[in-house]
């Protein structure tokens, strides 16, 4: 099976693609500082991948969440080793960027928002120039707001943000919980940021769910109490993960992460008084 067949999976009658960006490279000490046993964990680098997912559901070709690009590899610890790029790999599932008509942001972090946009000509412009962007105003807020500015929001909004709106490309969604398109459902579990969204796609017999970053590792399914470095509110974040795994393990949830190791998608299970991780591989069959 080829690099790119072995991103392409098929579910309940939806297709989905992976497409990925320069992993971050993190010891895991710095990711889950002072959380468990430092002692336990290895200092050297951990490698965290970053993933974006395009969804072909009900005649719509749909976006969740666009990378890191050149903003993000400046300021995050990344590999440089990722090819083909973003739009490449779009090319070689045979879509282009014009085909893209929503982009889903679960949150507005350097590595989820990077292919929001392109810089032309010597403006930014939408990169999706068909696409109504979607995005929680609580992110939006957040990122103006004195805390965002001085962890660089002010450059993510100019860059990712801004643009997208002087182009009437973007919906700013306060509704905790909305249904966006017919069988898309936009919902706020919130801690890794202020305004966090997991994204759910109705099927035939039971949901794809994209959680963006409810986990970096399957190290926090195991034992949901970690919460990442790149957590702003702990204690919310530990809530929403709870929460989110409670339910993807009682429907049987698909559940599709930006950061967990490939194949990247599958399921929560519980038994024995905690949960773990079944892959699912593109063939649609789960390793365990
Ligand atoms: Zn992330």
């Amino acid at each position: 099976m080829s690099l790119m067949h072995k991103r392409i999976f098929h579910h309940d009658g939806v297709r989905f693609f992976k497409i990925t960006s320069p992993s971050i490279q993190l010891p895991l000490n710095q990711l889950y500082p002072g959380t468990i046993n430092q002692d336990t964990l290895p200092d050297t680098p951990f490698e965290i991948p970053v993933n974006s997912w395009m969804v072909e559901y009900r005649d719509q070709l749909i976006l969740i969440d666009a990378g890191i690009s050149r903003l993000g590899e400046e300021q995050l610890p990344v590999s440089h080793n990722a090819a083909p790029s973003f739009f490449e790999q779009l090319a070689l599932f045979g879509k282009k960027a014009e085909d893209i008509s929503m982009v889903i942001l679960t949150h507005l972090h350097l590595d989820h928002v990077g292919w929001s946009t392109v810089f032309e000509n010597g403006v930014w412009k939408p990169a999706f120039a068909g696409a109504t962007y979607y995005m929680s105003r609580n992110e939006v807020d957040y990122l103006l707001s004195d805390k965002g500015i001085a962890e660089g929001g002010g450059d993510i909004f100019k860059r990712n943000v801004l643009p997208l709106i002087l182009d009437n490309q973007v919906r700013v969604v306060s509704d905790p919980r909305s249904e966006i398109a017919g069988g898309i459902m936009y919902q706020e579990y919130p801690g890794h940021s202020p305004g966090h969204m997991i994204v759910r796609f109705r099927t035939q017999h039971s949901e794809i769910c994209f959680c963006g970053d409810i986990f970096h590792s399957t190290l926090q399914i195991g034992n949901p109490s970690l919460s990442s470095s790149f957590c702003r509110n702990t204690v919310q974040a530990l809530t929403s993960r709870k929460t989110f795994l409670k339910r993807a393990a009682a429907r049987g949830s698909l559940v599709c992460s930006a950061h967990l190791d490939s194949p990247s998608a599958g399921f929560i299970s519980f038994s024995g008084g905690g949960y773990s991780w079944q892959p699912l591989q593109p063939d649609g069959k789960t390793q365990n």
